[in-house]
């Protein structure tokens, strides 16, 4: 029996106004720039950057079952830009043998399910933990990427007992007016307990399954009641999406481009 947990840290973010414009700051003029306080540091939040059309087509709504949103603006779900890559980045650290194939097929999974593009951009030694600044340097001017990577009870007391992973994002405004995208991300795997299901027959699955809900609550899902659905807080062997899952992946990947 595995449990696993959400968290979604919301990010207050306030809005500031700042001299010394840039040009692009004309079609914005006497809007405030948005900032993030950002562990103590004060960041000017990013321009989107790129054009404003979605990276892969939207994906159709063809089945309906019970989902839900972690985080309800007025405005509808707080959901990843779709017209941004959505870029993450694997920690190696502590990684069972046979993994990483798993963490690839589970990405692959949710890119196809909401139509978002996920860009890996490789590995890191960043420590998976989700206090972690939302800007580093080792990651350039934006935004640090999703974390994918691995700890053990023993470490980390959120994966105590039967958890097997944790995994959200963080609710964060664009650079101006209110409307909030998800951005970054962290999934916290356990690795002894997924590396004991590897090497059991039929473990691969269920791992991936494992991986595919964390990265569900990543992309904005909670759980649900309904235990046929994989966002069903128990995992109970089931190893793919139920069709409120699939409903609720489709419109997660259906949001607003800043
Ligand atoms: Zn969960």
């Amino acid at each position: 029996m595995l449990l696993s947990l959400l968290v979604v840290a919301a990010i207050v973010v306030v809005g500031v106004l700042v001299s010394g414009y840039e040009l692009r700051d004309l079609t914005r003029v006497g809007q405030p720039r948005n900032v993030l306080d950002d562990n103590g540091r004060q960041v000017e939040l990013p321009y989107a950057q790129g054009p404003s059309t979605r990276r892969l087509p939207e994906v159709p709504v063809t089945t309906t079952g019970e989902y839900a949103f972690s985080v309800i603006d007025d405005t509808g779900p707080v959901r990843f830009d779709p017209c941004r890559t959505v870029r993450w980045v694997l920690a190696v650290e502590d990684m069972p043998v046979f993994a990483e194939p798993v963490v690839f097929a589970a990405i692959a999974e949710l890119q196809l399910r909401t139509g978002l593009e996920f860009e890996y951009l490789g590995t890191t030694d960043e420590v998976p933990d989700f206090e972690r600044p939302m800007f580093q340097d080792r990651y350039g001017d934006y935004y640090a990427p999703l974390i994918i990577g691995w700890s053990s009870a023993e470490q980390n007391p959120d994966l105590e007992g039967p958890v097997a992973g944790i995994g959200g994002s963080n609710a964060i405004q664009g650079s101006h007016g209110e409307q909030r995208y998800l951005r970054g991300g962290v999934v916290v795997l356990d690795g002894p307990d997924l590396g004991l299901y590897l090497a059991s027959s039929s473990g691969e699955a269920q791992v991936q399954a494992i991986i595919m809900h964390e990265l569900a609550h990543v992309v904005g899902l909670a759980h649900v009641s309904d235990s046929t659905e994989l966002m069903y807080e128990t995992n109970n062997r089931q190893t793919t999406w139920g069709p409120g899952d699939l409903q609720g992946l489709a419109l997660a990947g259906a949001g607003p481009c800043e």
